[in-house]
C-alpha cells in the first residue's frame, strides 16, 4: 500500500496517515496475511500442487486484489484442468 485508501496521501512507515488520521494498522496487517498466500500459492505451483495452490490464490484474492494473484489462478486452473500436464500453447489468451 504506497497512498492512503481514504485520502490518497503518499504513505511512510507511520501506522497512520500523516494527513488525514486514519489507522493503517489493520489494513497492512491484512495486505501482510495476502501475501503470505500468494507466497504459499507459489511454493505450492512449484512443488506440483495446483488444486492447493489455487485455494491460497483464492485466499490472498479475498484480503487483496492483485492482478499477479489473479494470473496465477488462471495458471493452476488451467493446470488443475489439464492434471498436471503441459498446458497447450496457442496465443496470449491461452491461459488467462
Ligand atoms: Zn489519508
Amino acid at each position: 500500500m504506497d497512498r492512503c485508501p481514504t485520502c490518497r496521501a503518499r504513505l511512510d512507515e507511520a501506522a497512520s496517515c500523516r494527513r488525514c488520521g486514519m489507522e493503517l494498522t489493520l489494513l497492512r496487517q491484512t495486505e501482510q496475511t495476502a501475501d503470505r498466500y500468494l507466497a504459499q500459492a507459489v511454493a505450492q505451483l512449484a512443488g506440483g500442487n495446483s488444486r492447493t495452490a489455487g485455494e491460497s490464490l483464492r485466499q490472498s484474492l479475498l484480503l487483496k486484489s492483485d492482478p499477479l494473484t489473479e494470473r496465477l489462478l488462471g495458471l493452476a486452473t488451467a493446470w488443475e484442468q489439464t492434471k498436471g500436464r503441459p498446458i497447450p500453447y496457442v496465443g496470449e489468451e491461452t491461459l488467462f
